[in-house]
């Protein structure tokens, strides 16, 4: 955190894009009004500055002030189609690593929800840079597309340890893994053994864990079972969109994406462009996130006095078009002048929470290297693309690869052994990963595998090439279905 020449804390206020501005000024006002010693610095990222040609949607003024700040207050950013090819708001997350997306769903006053009375009040601490939404993809072929799921133990320590920690924070008790570690067992099993791992670290909390699908269905069914929910990328994506709407949808759904260095608090919401410019819409989400802040920055009465006063007001039946309709709403500006008009109230219905800072937990930032104690290369998949019968291929590959230093063990598709036959009705598409494992035992050179490619490539188009590896005796990759 930076602290201005005045002694007040900078903080880089991002408008945004269509009601962004209006959900901001909105969030800074209310602030302002607490007395929270902040300076804003007002900058620019989103539409207009992918018009303006910059392909990131983030001017290098912007930068820079989150650099000296370290904690942004960001109204929702558009994704122009036509401009650019990224995300101004992935730029953001990428660029100062905000590994964590943290978002809080609570039962509201004055908010009706089919749960309403349930007492939910959870909140789901998501993966933010790995897992699918890396974005590297590749076609294999023309007509086969694949996404590369990365996971790393670095990553998961991370999300886990926070996920730990922001429990402690807020004084929460049990904290949920959910992985679909029973299907993708390196991957999303790598979330689940390190959240055991780590878990023991923090015995006061009960840890467990769920497969994600069933997650989604007692989130549904039983909310109120749960309180952190730690979780991958795109699993934190779908089940916390979910949370949103149990307690009243985007418009009441606030997030702060975490990182060891800067913090960046926003509205789940997007830019909602028909909206822009009316003063209709809700700006709940935008203040939560706002609330997040300041407690982010250790002003917690402030935070305290905000929520109080936004929850007193919803409690008082004021509120927009998204909650009450048309005939019965305020516009953006009066909801804002009624949660200021509150401010010292509170909520009758509402238990706060104590609340203590984050410790965040620190990680060294060079790229971490774990060594197993043994490590072997016992095969390799070339991915060749063909258009033959598995039962001509397969014959072909052999032929191919006779008197080289590998055998063909099984050729796949799509997941499933295909050749040798097993029987089974697999709908073959042209890229056919073919396993390879040494023909007399023993480990496989890199020489080995150039040889084969030779080979292989002599008759058929390969487009890709794994290694199969063993660590510490244990095989690095899983099997098709079908194979032994
Ligand atoms: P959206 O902007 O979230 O709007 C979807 C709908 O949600 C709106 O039409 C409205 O529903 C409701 N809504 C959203 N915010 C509301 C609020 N504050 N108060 C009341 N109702 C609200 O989603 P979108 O239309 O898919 O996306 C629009 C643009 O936003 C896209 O360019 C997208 O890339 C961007 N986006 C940015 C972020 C971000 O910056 N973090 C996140 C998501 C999307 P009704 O129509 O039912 O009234």
């Amino acid at each position: 955190m930076s602290t201005t020449e005045s002694g007040k804390t900078l903080v880089t206020l991002i408008p945004g894009d269509g009601i962004g501005p209006e959900v901001a000024f909105s969030a800074q006002r209310i602030v302002d009004a607490t007395g929270a010693p902040i300076e804003w610095d007002l900058q620019r990222a989103g539409a207009e500055v992918f018009k303006q040609g910059l392909p990131s949607g983030v001017t290098p003024e912007t930068i820079e002030s989150i650099k000296r700040s370290r904690v942004v207050l960001k109204g929702p950013l558009e994704t122009p189609v036509g401009f650019g090819e990224k995300s101004a708001n992935v730029t953001l997350r990428k660029l100062f690593e905000t590994y964590a997306n943290i978002r809080p769903a609570r039962e509201l006053p004055g908010v009706t929800t089919p749960y309403t009375g349930r007492g939910i009040d959870l909140v789901v601490v998501r993966e933010n840079v790995e897992d699918l939404y890396a974005g590297i993809e590749h076609m294999q072929t023309p007509g086969v597309a694949q996404c590369l799921k990365l996971i790393s133990r670095k990553g998961c320590e991370k999300i886990v340890r926070l996920a730990f920690e922001f429990a402690r924070s807020e004084g929460r008790t049990s904290v949920a893994c959910a992985t679909k570690s029973n299907i993708m067992k390196l991957t999303e099993g790598m979330l689940k053994r390190t959240f055991e791992e780590i878990a023991l670290e923090y015995p006061e909390i009960e840890a467990w864990h769920v497969i994600v699908d069933n997650c989604a269905h007692q989130l549904v069914k039983r909310p109120e079972q749960f309180d952190v929910i730690v979780t991958t990328n795109m699993n934190g994506d779908i089940l916390s969109d979910l949370t949103s709407g149990l307690v009243g949808g985007l418009g009441f759904a606030p997030s702060a994406n975490l990182g060891s260095d800067v913090a960046i608090f926003e509205a789940v919401h997007g830019s909602a462009p028909k909206y822009a410019g009316k003063d209709t819409i809700n700006p709940t989400a935008m203040v939560g996130a706002a609330v997040m802040m300041l407690r982010h920055l250790g002003m917690f009465e402030q935070a305290s006095a905000v929520e109080n006063a936004l929850l007193a007001t919803l409690e008082s039946g004021v509120a927009t078009r998204d909650v009450v309709g048309d005939d019965a709403a305020v516009g953006t500006t009066a909801f804002t002048d009624a949660v200021i008009g509150n401010l010292g109230k509170r909520a009758a219905s509402f238990r706060e929470r104590e609340y203590r800072p984050i410790q965040m937990p620190s990680f060294d930032p060079s790229p971490v290297r774990v060594v197993p104690s043994r490590r072997a290369v016992v095969g390799v998949d070339v991915f060749v693309e063909s258009a033959l019968q598995p039962g001509e291929l397969g014959p072909e590959i052999e032929r191919l690869a006779e008197g080289s230093a590998l055998r063909l063990k099984v050729v796949t598709n799509r997941g499933t052994q295909v050749y040798p036959s097993t029987g089974t009705l697999t709908d073959c598409v042209d890229s056919y990963p073919c396993r390879f494992v040494p023909a007399a035992g023993g480990e496989v050179s890199d020489a080995d595998i150039l040889d084969l490619l030779n080979r292989v490539a002599a008759e058929h188009t390969w487009n890709h090439v794994e290694k199969l590896y063993s660590f510490d005796g244990e095989p690095a990759f899983t099997k098709a279905q079908g194979e032994d």
